[in-house]
């Protein structure tokens, strides 16, 4: 018999490459996909601990989850109910406590003892949230749908950097990086099921350091990013390979020699600096100063000139003074950002910073939020302004809103809709750019013959 499952997904791309995980864990226990919580026999709610109030978004969806369990229970049928992901790993007992109706608590590493939790399920509560993230992935499934033209892998999980904002190496554990064998083998099955273009995930995915394979058989070598990237453009049909989530720490000669010599190598990088002040550097315990970033992208935009970069920004940071956050305008300005995403410090709890003294007065951080955003808006629009009049090989992955129109992603990740049947989606097109909106490209594709 089918039982239904619902997944409701939050927060980062490790959390929606989780959630495909799962759905492919629970699939030979008889679970489908299904589009909504009414009528699904499990409702999993893959849960993210960054923005602020996170937690209280889950108790108010459980709230009107309880409704619906109650009205199944009272035509004598059953649905479950559980919590993973990022709040269940760092609130596990109090969401318990707090909804005694949930059926399953369970965090990010522990996914994969699945189907033992809901065999348990049948007779109490199950609460699962230990760290073994390296036993997650040498019990899943062999992954086999693509779906798409482009897809998500993780190579790397956790983090051991600390940032004193972040919630990540409480709610993720220690940095943990799969074997390399393990992760060419997943996007070999990929490529062969479709996807021309891989992200490799991490939530610190250029600190990965996996063990080498050698003639099949991992021998302890050990390799860098840069070691698996050149090894995984060797795979026929993956055309494109990108990675997130970055730390300036670890851009090391592997890396920038990756972006030089691989040309399935995007040249596109998401390099979060956070601050452009040293002195916010430090105290949020980033360990690098704006002159290493500045450093950084220098390196890298010799190895691979027209590399475009993104970033994460906090404004108003515990401490942070006008000349801290002009620090922060300067780096902008020097560096130049194609995307950027930018927010204003919010507490979290259990992070040294949410009891940090000196914390910043709402009304400050919005208005540095605002110029900041203003800068960074202009920068994005100057980017893609560019591209008007430029043919950038773009892989089209899903139809677009209007009939007749295609969308995909140029190599600087822009996003580009161009007319044309749906027959083109997963193939690499050259594209004529002829607009620039705020946040994409219009273009129109040429034929091969003509591409420059
Ligand atoms: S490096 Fe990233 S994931 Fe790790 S603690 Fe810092 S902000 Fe969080």
């Amino acid at each position: 018999m089918i039982k239904r499952l619902f997944i409701k997904t939050y927060g980062c791309q490790m959390n929606v490459y989780d959630s495909a995980r799962i759905a492919e864990l629970l699939a030979p226990l008889g679970y489908a996909e299904t589009g909504q919580a009414e009528g699904a026999d499990l409702v999993l709610l893959n849960t993210c601990h960054i923005r602020e109030k996170a937690a209280e978004k889950i108790y108010s969806e459980l709230g009107a989850l309880r409704r619906l369990k109650a009205a199944r229970e009272h035509r004598g049928d059953r649905m479950l109910i559980a919590v993973a992901g990022c709040v269940a790993q760092a609130e596990g007992e109090e969401i318990l406590a707090r909804a005694p109706f949930v059926d399953l608590v369970f965090g990010p590493q522990t996914y994969h003892r699945l189907p033992d939790m809901l065999a348990r399920a049948a007779t109490r509560p199950v609460l699962d949230v230990e760290f073994p993230a390296a036993a997650k992935f040498d019990h899943l499934p062999a992954r086999r749908s693509a779906a798409r033209a482009t897809a998500f892998l993780t190579v790397q999980e956790g983090c051991d950097k600390f940032c004193t904002f972040c919630v990540v190496p409480y709610t993720r554990g220690a940095e943990y990086s799969r074997p390399a064998a393990a992760i060419i083998a997943e996007a070999r099955r990929l490529a062969e099921e479709g996807a021309r273009e891989i992200t490799l995930l991490g939530q610190n995915v250029n600190a990965y350091h996996g063990t080498a394979p050698l003639n099949g058989a991992d021998d302890g070598d050990e390799w860098r990013l840069g070691d698996l990237i050149r090894a995984l453009a060797k795979i026929p049909d993956l055309h494109r390979l990108r990675y997130t989530t970055s730390h300036p720490r670890d851009v090391d000669e592997t890396l920038v020699a990756a972006h030089r010599d691989v040309p399935q190598l995007m040249p596109f990088l998401h390099l979060p600096v956070q601050s452009g002040s040293d002195r916010i550097l430090a105290a949020m315990n980033r360990r690098h100063t704006a002159a290493h970033y500045r450093a950084t992208v220098a390196r890298l935009r010799n190895a691979r000139p027209d590399i475009a970069l993104s970033s994460d920004f906090i404004v108003g940071y515990p401490g942070e003074s006008d000349d801290d956050f002009n620090a922060t305008l300067d780096l902008v300005r020097d560096v130049g950002f194609a995307q950027a995403f930018s927010f204003k410090y919010s507490p979290r709890p259990g992070t040294p910073a949410a009891t940090a003294p000196e914390q910043v007065p709402e009304p400050v951080k919005a208005e540095r939020l605002a110029r900041l955003q203003e800068l960074l808006r202009a920068q994005q629009r100057a980017f893609n302004a560019a591209s008007v009049g430029r043919v950038l090989p773009v892989l089209f992955d899903k139809p677009g809103r209007h009939r007749g129109q295609i969308v995909g992603r140029s190599p600087y990740l822009q996003s580009v809709h161009a007319a044309a049947e749906a027959a083109r989606i997963g193939d690499i097109v050259p594209v004529m750019i002829t607009a620039a909106e705020p946040n994409s490209l219009a273009g129109a594709i040429v034929a091969r013959d003509r591409a420059a």
